[in-house]
């Protein structure tokens, strides 16, 4: 079922919806099966997220454009969002990923994408978190109520583009919050506040003069605008501006799913070195 956060009363993740007994009993349950289920089958009754599917009534509705052709895959994105949110070395709550390809002129050429939670409209995380701290904030961001987070993390089995982790210390689901604590005072996100070519847009998509708002309607009225994975049903608040040669399917394989994380691995790309070079050699130092 598909739910809408316009209109709707102020949820407080706290003090409504059902009783944590109920709901952590059903996470429970489900959590047996957590590893190789399908992600429907994390999902609880719907009386279990359905209020924290919904957002407070505030009038707005938070979203993003991407414009990967912008993106020079300077990666100051990822570093201001590390440094604001103190993610540790090897975790991402945004990444800019990269994908090789051949233009059909012959030439070769590399797709940079950042890319974080999409703060989806009917978002799986949600609907999958047995302690009931994932829920809709506000604008409709999709955040962690900490004082509920339990670290169960079938979250990070539901959500299909790999935008949660586990912090190793605190045992807590971590993601993008759109940087609530900046946008309440009037600030950008930190990532959109870094990035000097420009490439994120953040902001009310209510408002019709807001630069993510004339965004999307310059961007769609030109070349259109994608989502990932459109076939999960997310309804993802994150839309994408792509070469016209390489849309999003392309290079979307190169993202993480279900039950993965934003990972290191993803920079493998500057591994040029030989197999085994600085390998410790038997008998010898590396
Ligand atoms: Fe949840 Fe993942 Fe969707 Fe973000 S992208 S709202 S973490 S399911």
């Amino acid at each position: 079922m598909q739910v809408e956060d316009e209109g709707a009363a102020a949820p407080t993740p706290q003090s409504q919806g059902p009783s944590r007994r109920a709901v952590l009993g059903a996470g429970l349950a489900g959590a047996a099966g957590v590893s190789g289920a399908a992600p429907q089958d994390l999902f609880l009754p719907e009386e279990a997220w359905r209020e924290r599917m919904t957002a407070p009534d505030d009038g707005k509705r938070y979203g993003w454009v991407v414009d990967t052709r912008r993106c020079f895959g300077c990666h100051a994105c990822e570093v201001a969002c590390k440094a604001e949110n103190d993610v540790p070395l090897g975790k991402y709550i945004r990444q800019t990923i990269y994908h090789d390809w051949t233009r059909p002129s012959g030439a070769v050429a590399r797709i940079m994408a950042p890319v974080s939670c999409q703060h989806c409209e009917d978002a799986p995380c949600i609907k999958a978190c047995p302690c009931g701290a994932l829920h809709k904030g506000a604008g409709g961001t999709v955040a962690v109520d900490y004082d509920r987070c339990s670290g169960h993390a079938a979250c990070v089995e539901a959500c299909p583009y790999g935008a949660i982790y586990i912090d190793p210390v605190a045992n807590q689901a971590v993601k993008c919050h759109n940087c609530t604590h900046r946008v309440d005072v009037g600030m950008e996100p930190a990532c959109v506040a870094t990035c000097p070519s420009e490439a994120l847009a953040f902001g009310d998509l209510n408002d019709p003069e807001s630069r993510v708002s004339k965004l999307t309607a310059e961007l769609e009225a030109v070349d259109g605008l994608a989502v990932l994975r459109p076939e999960k049903q997310t309804q993802p608040r994150m839309r994408f501006a792509v070469d016209a040669n390489h849309p999003v399917e392309a290079w979307e394989p190169k993202l993480p799913r279900e039950g993965e994380s934003l990972a290191p691995e993803a920079y493998d790309v500057y591994v040029w070195r030989e197999p085994g070079f600085g390998e410790r050699r038997e008998g010898g130092d590396a």
